[in-house]
């Protein structure tokens, strides 16, 4: 994919605010710090579009970046702050429940979890709750100049095995550092956006 223009358009609180052109939207998903702001940034080839290492728990919003004017990347808010409040976490579960459950134009979900370590219990938790949707899932492994190659196999399997992911489920390689896996994501992308 050729990036032509990338654009922050809004953040959301609600479905009056999503865009109503029908372009279509792939969904990023991960807890904090899992590097998602890194991958937009990385995958658009801006530096600072998305703001890095976002403020704990204050982002109850979907954010809408725009690309070429043909595709929008839907950025969830990190889950997984310790900090968080019970009503803040219910707030965020109702917000992103209501997208998943009745947005037409989302074509792709894509979760993030660190290859370094087994997804923990609130990366399942997601995993589970966004397989319900039955919208189509890659779950991206960031942070892949991390780990030496040779580790590779074993940290993947540990993540298809912790989620319990089919194997029709992409599990794709990232890192934000090298570049990594950007293509066989943009490719990804793509295909399920149909564009
Ligand atoms: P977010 O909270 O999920 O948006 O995570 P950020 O994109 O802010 O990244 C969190 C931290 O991890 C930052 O210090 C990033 O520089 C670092 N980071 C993100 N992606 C990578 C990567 O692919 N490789 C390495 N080595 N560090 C990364």
């Amino acid at each position: 994919m050729k990036i032509k223009q990338s654009e922050f358009v809004i953040s959301a609180v609600g479905p009056s605010q999503y865009p109503e052109d029908g372009i279509p939207e792939v969904a990023l998903a991960g807890r904090s710090n899992v590097g998602k702001s890194s991958l937009i940034n990385k995958m658009l080839l801006r530096r600072n579009l998305a703001r890095t290492s976002q403020q704990p728990g204050k982002t109850q919003t979907l954010n809408y970046y725009k690309i070429n004017g043909e595709l929008y990347f839907v950025d969830f808010p990190g889950y997984g702050y310790a900090k968080v409040s019970k009503s803040e976490r219910e707030a965020w579960g109702k917000m992103i429940e209501r997208y998943l459950r009745g947005r037409d134009p989302l074509k792709l979900v894509l979760q993030l979890v660190d290859l370094r370590h087994p997804p923990s219990a609130e990366d399942q938790r997601m995993y589970q709750w966004l397989s319900h949707y039955e919208i189509p899932m890659t779950v991206v492994a960031t942070k892949a100049d991390k780990v030496s190659r040779s580790q590779w196999p074993k940290h993947m399997k540990i993540i298809r095995q912790t989620l319990g992911m089919p194997g029709h489920v992409p599990l794709i390689l990232f890192s934000s550092e090298t570049g990594q896996g950007r293509d066989e994501l943009w490719s990804m992308i793509m295909q399920s956006a149909e564009i």
